[in-house]
């Protein structure tokens, strides 16, 4: 079941300079990220669940959909929340040519306050990875999936899963979308009480020690050099 929710070891181990995977932190510190939003509908509910915990997370989204929904796009920066890029809409990296992705990519309409970046799909290849740590991003992968996504999940099982692999630091993947939103919205508010229960708090990316430490750089993440 494992493989299911967490990213294989080594995959990780053999990406860990080029993509993040989780955040290097003692701190009992849990990092929630909701991808494929905004939604009309949706990142409202997962914005007052995020609130009623006190919590701040990081939302990917996608171009198109930050284009047609402006008003969620501040909703969601005026709670405090970070905001990552999703591609302008959600192009499987391993299918498409370089230069397709990068213009993709680089359509995408909001300046980042840090530029964080989640390829669709988690798939991206070597060249189109190197090409948007050259642009400055970092690529932020999951420690966690929820598979909200999924329409026949069993969210007890999942909630267990989720539980059970969730460590200090573990970047957290949920979906705003429709698709995803019963199971995100079900799921969520028990996971953020179970977690709050045992003293965590929940943090958006842009909060991350990691990416905070300018210029540091390990095995598991990589910091793109400061911006000027
Ligand atoms: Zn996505």
């Amino acid at each position: 079941m494992r493989y299911l929710y967490a990213p294989p070891h080594c995959l990780k181990f053999l990406t860990g300079k080029t993509l993040c995977w989780q955040i290097p932190t003692r701190e009992k510190k849990i990092f929630l990220t909701f991808d494929d939003g905004p939604t009309p509908g949706v990142t409202e509910q997962v914005l007052e669940i995020l609130q009623q915990f006190q919590a701040r997370a990081t939302f990917f989204v996608l171009g198109k959909n930050a284009r047609e929904n402006p008003g969620l796009i501040e909703n969601i920066l005026s709670h405090g929340h970070a905001i990552g890029s999703h591609g302008w809409d959600h192009l499987n990296g391993w299918k498409t040519p370089l230069k397709t992705y990068l213009a993709n990519a680089e359509s995408f309409p909001l300046p980042l306050e840090m530029p964080l970046y989640r390829p669709p799909y988690g798939r991206i290849t070597p060249a189109q990875a190197w090409q948007m740590k050259k642009r400055g991003y970092t690529i932020v992968m999951w420690s966690v999936l929820s598979r909200d996504y999924e329409p026949r999940l069993n969210r007890q099982k999942a909630f267990q899963q989720i539980i059970s692999l969730t460590r200090d630091g573990s970047i957290l993947l949920f979906h705003d979308s429709l698709k995803a939103a019963s199971n995100c919205l079900a799921i969520l508010p028990e996971l953020m009480g179970h977690f709050s229960a045992k003293g965590f708090s929940f943090e958006s990316l842009s909060l991350a020690p990691a990416f905070l430490a300018s210029g540091q750089q390990n095995n598991d993440i990589f910091v793109p050099p400061k911006r000027s």
